[in-house]
């Protein structure tokens, strides 16, 4: 068994490292020398000449061994060895001339086929070297790529599964493998999936290859976890086979979550200090009109009691009117102040700007499971504003809209855009709330207006500065099927600008 095993490490390690002629026709030499021997007790003993057969082991070693060179050589030292033992056993015949002729033919044939053979060997052991190092290097990617690796083969039977997808998922590799990947997708896709790579394989027709998905994995402990799935498909003799990617977002959505939890704390702030700036700022401006009104009117009573000459009483109380004007003058200008602040009118990508102001205005309400619709017209796509107003604006207007749909079980809300006549875009919030009570609706817009227990009462005041700012209108229609849209209209871009 040992000496069975040495002799394949031997031809193992002659395929994979060639041996030289040299050394192959060495070793053949030794093993001719003792064919030889052999051959020559047993043409002594029976008397005939057939002591070649014991030869052909050492050109089949040569051949094989060393190539056709060492077969050769070895080939035509048989030969003689033959011819010699023959002429010393019964002197020269002519019949064993021709014998030896044709051993020498055979030995040739012999190594041509041992030199195929061997090269046939050699070219097998690099191919299967080859795959060994390919092999090792998809393992050491696979094995160090951060991401989760599983491979499916054309019925969703997990194949690989990669260290990643081992800690990702809580499984170990014999418990996956041969299984189906459902074992890995909460309901309803765990369901859903069989019929899924079938739908794959008949059709081609797929969302889902090449580009990454947002889905839910099963973790061997039951939780779920947000991932993101990259799926590519290969094909080998006919068989399909997919390749998934998959990212663990736990990590990430809790950085987006704190993220937007910040948004909402600085908005809530901005809103804050909006407010104190609007009522400080009133305070020292309005004082001083006011001061000067009821001076007026006090000297216009003083007047009025000595019974004066009518026109300075009237002069007087033209005076108070203006200053009264003055004062409503000065509380526009802080709105468009505050309102304007460091405006930044340019052309903004609409469905990106809808989009962040969405994600910003839902988070707290994630829970609710809001149905959010949005359908923007593709014929206004950009419009010239502040971004960061108009989100402030849509902002208002959501989580509005999403309060007034507290009681209902499916709250909805649908925002869109659409061209006016006059170039402008129309932008809509729809909701199906609760609808504007009769005594909001017809002071809504003013500062101090709510119905809500916590509310300031100033969300939808900045609103309409901010979208008159724009050159824009705010109003509200009621919604056909209950509740409110909220309708304002921004600018689109100037056709009439080169
Ligand atoms: P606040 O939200 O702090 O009350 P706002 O100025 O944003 O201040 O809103 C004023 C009031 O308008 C709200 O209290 C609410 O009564 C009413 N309102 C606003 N949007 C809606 C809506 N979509 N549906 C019903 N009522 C609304």
């Amino acid at each position: 068994m040992k000496l069975l095993r040495g002799v394949q490490n031997l031809a193992e390690r002659g395929i994979a490292n060639p041996w030289k002629a040299g050394e192959s026709i060495l070793l053949s030499v030794l093993v001719l020398a003792l064919g030889a021997g052999i051959g020559l007790i047993f043409d002594l003993e029976s008397g005939r000449h057939e002591s070649n057969v014991f030869l052909l082991p050492a050109i089949v070693l040569a051949a094989g061994l060393g190539g056709l060179v060492p077969g050769v050589v070895l080939t035509t030292l048989a030969v003689m060895v033959d011819a010699t033992t023959d002429y010393a056993i019964s002197g020269y015949e002519a019949r064993l001339i021709w014998k030896n002729i044709a051993f020498a033919g055979t030995g040739i044939l012999m190594s041509v086929g041992g030199h195929l053979f061997r090269q046939a060997l050699i070219n097998a052991a690099k191919v299967n070297l080859e795959i060994q190092r390919r092999e090792a290097d998809l393992r050491a990617i696979v094995d160090t790529v951060p991401d989760s690796l599983v491979m499916v083969d054309h019925e969703g039977i997990i194949v690989r599964f990669s260290p990643g997808a081992q800690q990702q998922f809580g499984w170990d590799v014999e418990e996956v493998v041969g299984q189906n990947i459902s074992m890995l997708m909460p309901s309803p896709y765990r369901e859903q999936h069989p019929d899924f790579v079938k739908r794959q394989i008949d059709t081609r027709a797929s969302s889902v290859l090449g580009r990454p998905r947002l889905l839910s994995g099963l973790h061997k402990d039951g939780s779920t976890f947000p991932i993101e799935v990259s799926v590519g498909e290969l094909e080998f003799a006919g068989e399909h086979h997919f390749v998934g990617f998959i990212r663990d977002l736990t990590e990430r959505q809790k950085a987006e979550a704190r993220m937007h939890e910040l948004q909402n704390e600085l908005f809530h702030v901005s809103r804050l200090s909006a407010l104190g700036q609007l009522a400080s700022a009133l305070a020292h401006e309005i004082n001083q009109p006011l001061s000067a009104i009821a001076n007026y009117i006090a000297g216009a009573k003083k007047l009025a009691a000595k019974g004066s000459d009518p026109a300075l009483l009237d002069e007087v109380l033209e005076n108070a009117g203006k200053e009264a004007i003055r004062a409503g003058e000065t509380i526009r200008k802080l709105r468009s102040f505050l309102s304007r602040g460091e405006s930044e009118m340019r052309p903004e990508n609409l469905a990106e700007l809808v989009d962040e102001a969405t994600t910003i205005a839902l988070v707290g309400s994630r829970t609710r499971k809001v149905r959010l619709k949005t359908k923007l017209s593709p014929v206004c796509p950009i419009a010239i504003v502040d971004k960061v107003q108009i989100q402030q604006v849509l902002i208002n207007l959501i989580r509005n809209a999403v309060e007034a749909t507290g009681e209902r079980q499916t709250p909805r809300l649908l925002i869109e855009t659409a061209p006016t006549q006059s170039g402008m875009i129309l932008c809509s919030v729809t909701d199906n709330g609760t609808g504007l009570t009769p005594d909001v609706a017809s002071q809504l817009f003013q500062p101090f207006v709510t119905s809500k227990k916590t509310g300031m009462g100033v969300g939808l005041s900045i609103t309409r500065s901010i979208v008159e700012a724009h050159g824009g209108h705010i109003w509200t229609e009621p919604n056909p099927d209950g509740g409110t849209i909220f309708r304002f209209t921004v600018r689109g871009p100037d056709p009439a600008t080169p």
